[in-house]
């Protein structure tokens, strides 16, 4: 990544998000950081950041789920830090069942959180993107943006719906200097995977020690989980000025996942 950047990171307290932090500050970036979680250990990992990297490592709690707070996140990160250059759409949350028993305030959280953030965020980032002839945008969808899973209903309709959003804003910002991506992990082990283990065992009625190989792993050749970092990379890869001709693509993370 050419020049310090500016970026903000959605949903990065944890799991993929917070290796992309730890990838992007690596490169020379500022980094406004979100997501929910215990204040103390997040303030632990922002301070354990910027001291290692030098560079400026903020937080904003904004609730993404509320378009409002979305807006004010983006006005709060170039205050703090200034335009931004960097958005990384990476905030999501899961919820399993079956669909006649999915419950309607889960469909519309999923939908809030996992797609109409990133609309929203986008919305605010572009202008100063725009102005200033740069941008990156990379959203995180999910190997289900791509192909369909039983009892997912809203997060497979919301990811499918991400990488359209994706695949619509960068035919329109490609003449701006800006690229618009998404990634699309297989089953990287991270608390999103972790807290879906009772709910999945549930649904299928395998025991909570089979639903790992059974769910999760099966669908992956590489027959191991992927690790954050390895996300991470990718998408410090599509923010990088080598990846400045990357527009529009929805690059698979997934251990040969959607292969086959
Ligand atoms: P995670 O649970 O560690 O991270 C989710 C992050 O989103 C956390 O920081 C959480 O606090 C934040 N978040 C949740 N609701 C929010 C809200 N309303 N407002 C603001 N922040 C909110 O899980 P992860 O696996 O690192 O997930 C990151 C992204 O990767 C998600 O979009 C997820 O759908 C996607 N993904 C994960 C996998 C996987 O196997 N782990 C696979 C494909 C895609």
């Amino acid at each position: 990544i050419a020049a310090a950047r500016i970026a903000v990171v959605t949903g990065s307290t944890s799991g993929i998000g917070l290796a992309t932090v730890r990838a992007l500050a690596g490169r020379g970036c500022d980094v406004m950081v979100n997501g929910f979680g215990d204040r103390a250990e997040i303030d632990r990992n922002c301070a354990e950041i910027a001291e290692r990297t030098g560079n400026r490592i903020v937080y904003s709690a904004a609730d993404l789920s509320r378009p409002e707070e979305v807006r004010a996140m983006m006005a709060d990160a170039a205050d703090r830090l200034g335009p931004v250059d960097i958005l990384v759409n990476n905030a999501g949350v899961q919820h399993v069942a079956a669909l006649h028993e999915f419950p309607d305030d889960k469909w519309d959280l999923l939908l809030a959180v996992n797609l109409s953030a990133a609309f929203h965020a986008i919305k605010a980032a572009l202008p100063s993107m725009r102005e200033r002839r740069w941008g990156r945008i990379v959203n995180t969808a999910s190997v289900l943006g791509m192909v369909g899973a039983p009892h997912k209903p809203a997060y497979v309709a919301a990811k499918h719906g991400l990488i359209g959003l994706t695949k619509s804003v960068s035919i329109e910002v490609a003449p701006h200097g800006i690229t618009c991506n998404a990634v699309c992990p297989g089953t990287v082990l991270t608390p999103i995977i972790e807290r879906q283990i009772a709910q999945q065992a549930q649904v299928t009625g395998l025991p909570e020690d089979q639903v790992l190989q059974t769910v999760f792993l099966e669908r992956m050749p590489t027959g191991r989980l992927i690790a954050p970092e390895e996300v991470a990379s990718a998408i410090a890869f599509l923010c990088s000025d080598a990846a400045g001709s990357i527009t529009g693509a929805a690059l698979p993370v997934d251990g040969g996942y959607t292969t086959h």
